[in-house]
């Protein structure tokens, strides 16, 4: 009986280590209600601290943007063509159809931090207010949005996993101010036959608030559906969204994180 019981508690606590590290399905939280719903509640708002000077990179670092050129980046349709944003003030802007802009280099599992400000005076409301994205492997999107005093739907707020995951609170500064997203993110795994091994993970602090710990992504960010992940696809480019509003982006860095998903 002893045995028995000691074989069982090891089973249970080995498979829980294995679904928190290794899930493939996401949690209950995405499917609480249907995506996109304006019935969610809006996340609870947050104060953080004051913006702040931008950081320095740890030594380790791959620098993506230090203000001076984009000489990291591309169009996000084509790594042979030329990135199409403009440089203000130590920043790069959003040109208006420009297009999207992708990294030149591909990576799997990241730390990224990400500076980001929505234009002033604010213009629109809801999704068409200060709208861009920061799309890890070019494909999952932590949403960028003006989210200060402009609801939206919930899992398409600032730092949402659009349309999957809501922030768990909204710590937004005002338009105009520099905010952070540091984002931890793991890379989906497959099987040798292409199946899913292990679903991306997210984790991001907003503004130096945990907003998104550690969620499982049900695939590729995609509007009003949830699309299956690519299989064999574990790397690509940070990739930064033009939704045609003039949001400015600063200090970015990454650091590739040693591989322990397998
Ligand atoms: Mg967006």
């Amino acid at each position: 009986m002893r045995t028995l019981l000691r074989s069982s508690t090891l089973l249970a606590l080995a498979s829980a280590a294995a679904r928190g590290q290794c899930p493939t399905q996401p949690s209950a939280a995405m499917t609480a209600y249907p995506q996109h719903s304006m019935d969610r509640p809006q996340p609870a708002v947050v104060t953080p601290a004051p913006a702040g000077a931008p950081v320095t990179p740890p030594s380790d670092a791959i620098v993506l943007f230090d203000g001076h050129d984009l000489a990291q980046w591309r169009n996000g349709d084509s790594v042979q063509k030329a990135a199409g944003w403009k440089l203000v003030d130590g920043a790069m802007e959003v040109v208006e159809k420009s297009g999207d802009v992708r990294t030149a280099r591909v990576f799997g599992d990241i730390q990224l931090h990400v500076e980001w400000r929505a234009p002033t005076p604010a213009e629109g409301e809801s999704q068409e207010r200060g709208n861009s994205g920061v799309y890890l492997m070019g494909m999952f999107e932590v949403q960028v949005l003006d989210s200060y005093k402009n609801p939206t739907y919930a899992d398409g707020a600032a730092a949402s996993l659009f349309g999957q995951y809501p922030p768990l609170v909204n710590a937004a500064r005002p338009p105009g101010e520099w905010q952070t997203y540091d984002i931890i993110f793991h890379a989906p795994r497959f099987a040798a036959d292409g199946s899913l091994k292990c679903a991306a993970r997210v984790t991001v602090l907003w503004n130096g608030v945990l907003v998104q710990n550690d969620v499982v992504l049900s695939g590729p960010t995609a509007y009003k559906r949830r699309p299956p992940y690519a299989p064999g696809v574990t790397t690509g480019p940070v990739l930064l969204q033009d939704h045609g509003h003039p949001v400015r982006y600063r200090d970015i860095w990454v650091r590739a994180l040693p591989d322990a998903a397998d």
